[in-house]
């Protein structure tokens, strides 16, 4: 009998999920790491509306709360302030892994700390989904391509990256974090996805986190010069927001662990054509200027997305310029003041 009543002591740490009779199953506990950051937030939105029951976690590294006032004092949501590189338990069915600073101005800020936050914040992610049995979904980065030497990049393609370079800390960064997610497959059979995300923009964006789209927008919108780094001529690949978000809820969703999926926009555009289809969408006076391209800037970068066609279903919806459209609205109707622009 101690045994029994032991176990069943066991159990109801489980309860939440599987008491959950056939109707409420289809409902999860989610657990979203970098849940009030960009894509994060937007991942925490789409699964509050879907019915889920979401726990956000960060610290606030590159967000803000304003982020997700909007999601304060929903029934469903819970946020808990903390840092992905401590140890973090709590009894959920899914895990987005997706804190880590994103935008090259951030990560670069303390590249021992984007190290850490890859490496440990992936085997504390990992370590707890392997404890309560959950599904796992590391973003990792078309960074990983490094500067690639072929295009488009599938999944197959295994990079081109200075591990010594100003980039290095978050491009291996994620590159371990991939190892460790296929490692804890081989290992202890944890159920992970892993998604291989492209330049994403849209509304949410922090409109001081340094990335192209959000600096040509504010500067067109603020009469200044557009800031063009090198010549211009090397390539990005946008995705929009939803789109992106999209991918990777249908990744997570999807029935079996799989090799990483790019998800991504395959439509490719120069920085500079960038700049002046901002600088027209915005109707701005602002002039482009050419500045000093940053150390190990990639040339080139689309990806090849069949895999994530074939297996998912999906492919993004939403072109570039009417992406712009929505994000220059966004940007039309922010607050600066609730942000502060990062400090040298
Ligand atoms: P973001 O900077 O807006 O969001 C990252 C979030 O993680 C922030 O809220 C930040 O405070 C949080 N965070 C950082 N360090 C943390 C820590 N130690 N503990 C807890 N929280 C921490 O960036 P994003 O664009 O939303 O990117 C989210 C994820 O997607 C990242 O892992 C990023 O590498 C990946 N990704 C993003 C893009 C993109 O274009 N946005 C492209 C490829 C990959
Ligand atoms: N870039 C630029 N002007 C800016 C910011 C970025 O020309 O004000 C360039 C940058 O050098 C890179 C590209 O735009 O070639 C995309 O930069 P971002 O920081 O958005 O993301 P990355 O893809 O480099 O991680």
């Amino acid at each position: 009998p101690v045994s029994i009543a032991l176990q069943r002591k066991k159990e109801t740490k489980w309860l939440p999920t599987r008491c959950r009779d056939e109707n409420e199953a289809r409902f999860k506990r989610v657990l979203v790491s970098g849940g009030a950051g960009f894509l994060g937030s937007h991942i925490c939105r789409r699964l509050l509306a879907e019915g889920h029951e979401v726990m956000c976690l960060d610290n606030f590294f590159t967000s803000t709360r304003s982020g997700i006032a909007d999601l304060m004092g929903h029934p469903r949501f819970e946020f808990i302030r903390h840092d992905v590189t401590e140890p973090f338990f709590c009894e959920c069915d899914q895990v987005y892994n997706m804190a880590c600073p994103a935008s090259p101005v951030h990560y670069q800020w303390n590249p021992i700390k984007t190290t850490k936050v890859s490496i440990l914040g992936t085997m504390n992610m990992m370590g707890l989904a392997k404890r309560v049995k959950a599904r796992i979904l590391q973003a990792s980065t078309s960074e990983i391509y490094g500067d690639p030497e072929v295009t488009p990049q599938s999944e197959e393609y295994w990079g081109h990256v200075n591990t010594i370079g100003v980039r290095s800390c978050y491009d291996e960064g994620k590159r371990v974090s991939e190892t460790l997610a296929f490692d804890y497959v081989r290992m202890q059979n944890v159920d992970i996805r892993v998604a291989r995300i492209f330049n994403t923009y849209g509304p949410g964006m922090h409109p001081y986190d340094g990335r192209v789209v959000s600096n040509f927008i504010l500067q067109a919108l603020q009469g200044e010069d557009i800031t063009v780094y090198g010549d211009g001529s090397q390539t990005r690949s946008f995705g929009y927001v939803d789109d992106t978000v999209d991918g990777l809820i249908r990744l997570m969703n999807q029935d079996k662990t799989i090799g990483p999926v790019n998800i991504g926009n395959p439509h490719e555009f120069t920085v500079k054509e960038l700049a002046e289809m901002v600088v027209e969408l915005t109707g701005s006076k602002s002039k482009i200027v050419y500045l000093p391209l940053p150390g190990d800037d990639p040339k080139q970068r689309r990806p090849n997305i069949t895999r994530a066609q074939k297996l998912l279903d999906w492919e993004p919806k939403v072109e570039l310029r009417e992406g712009l459209q929505k994000t220059i609205e966004y940007f039309k109707a922010l607050d600066l003041r609730k942000f502060s622009k990062p400090t040298a």
